[in-house]
């Protein structure tokens, strides 16, 4: 009776165990199939998207533009450091459609060396084989550009047309232009334009603010005068009038480009010098009093 039923007990922790097992392999399953999706496994450079296809990281700089660059249209040109796919053997490695393994590591890409530790303790340890840089390959057949890496580390120059409109931190995207992958899309490079402050000019939306001083008597009486742009052609700005410290002159169509094309104006902002260490005498004050008078 009682020894029946501690066999019984037996069994059922047997079938319990067995059932625990299994879950547990379903699990490992589930969360096998959740990694290899997400692609945790892989290198760094490379992320999984959903629908398939494989895409390589964006890449973000920042480049400084200057305002003359703005101004002149100019098309920026900086170097970036690209991974692309190996040109000499297209990115198989090899130089044989069907190359021999590796005599030294027969293949495995590994070496096993055996470290003794004392007469009766040893262990081995596991190297990537030196011959054959870890490809398996016979070494007379890996390619000779990428060692049979597949992709090689290259210098590239990135040009970026400056866009009509730019404003500070604007960000352009040279699509695809990111790191290339054997069997992945490549992603794109995001380029940041940084605008540099200029000695002279300042951006005002599509406009451009600059300021000019003149001393009094041009204030007074008017003046023709070039100032010297950004391309560094002259432009006229002249005044028949009086002009008040801070009035602003126009000079149409001088500023930036226009995103839909055109372009804004120039501002210039006039200081006037009052060339306050000028004395005047009591001859002169009366003239200019007589000159100043109301009404006149
Ligand atoms: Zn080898
Ligand atoms: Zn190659």
């Amino acid at each position: 009776g009682e020894k029946e039923g501690e066999e019984r007990g037996g069994t059922k922790g047997a079938v319990l165990f067995t059932v625990y097992c299994f879950l547990l392999l379903g699990f490992c399953w589930w969360l096998g199939g959740v990694i290899n999706r997400e692609g945790w496994l892989e290198g760094g450079g490379i992320r999984g998207e959903r629908g398939g296809g494989r895409r390589t990281e964006d890449k973000t700089y920042r480049v400084e533009v200057s305002l003359e660059d703005v101004f002149n249209e100019q098309i920026l040109s900086f170097e970036g450091e690209r991974i692309e796919v190996c040109d000499e053997c297209h990115g198989m490695g090899v130089i044989h459609s069907n190359p021999p393994s590796c005599p030294a590591c027969q293949g495995r890409g590994v070496q096993y060396r055996t470290v003794k530790l004392g007469p009766y303790q040893s262990f081995k340890t596991e190297e990537r084989c030196s011959a054959c840089h870890g490809t398996g390959t016979h070494p007379e057949y890996i390619c000779p550009k990428c060692h049979g890496h597949r992709h090689i580390r290259k210098r590239v120059q990135h040009t970026v047309p400056i866009p009509a409109g730019l404003e500070h931190g604007q960000v352009v995207v040279l699509e695809g232009e990111s790191d290339e992958y054997v069997d992945h899309e490549s992603g794109d490079v995001r380029v940041v334009l940084l605008l540099k402050r200029h000695r002279y000019f300042d951006k005002d939306g599509d406009n451009l603010v600059t300021n000019m001083t003149v001393p009094l008597k041009e204030a007074l009486l008017g003046f023709a005068k070039t100032i010297k742009h950004l391309d560094g052609s002259t432009v006229d700005v002249q005044s028949t009038d009086i002009t008040g410290p801070g009035d602003e002159l126009l000079v149409k169509g001088m500023g930036l480009p226009k995103e839909g094309g055109g372009r804004g104006d120039l501002r210039v902002r006039v200081r006037v010098d009052y060339q306050k260490n000028r004395i005047f005498s009591q001859q002169q004050k009366q003239e200019l009093v007589v000159l100043l008078a109301d009404g006149k």
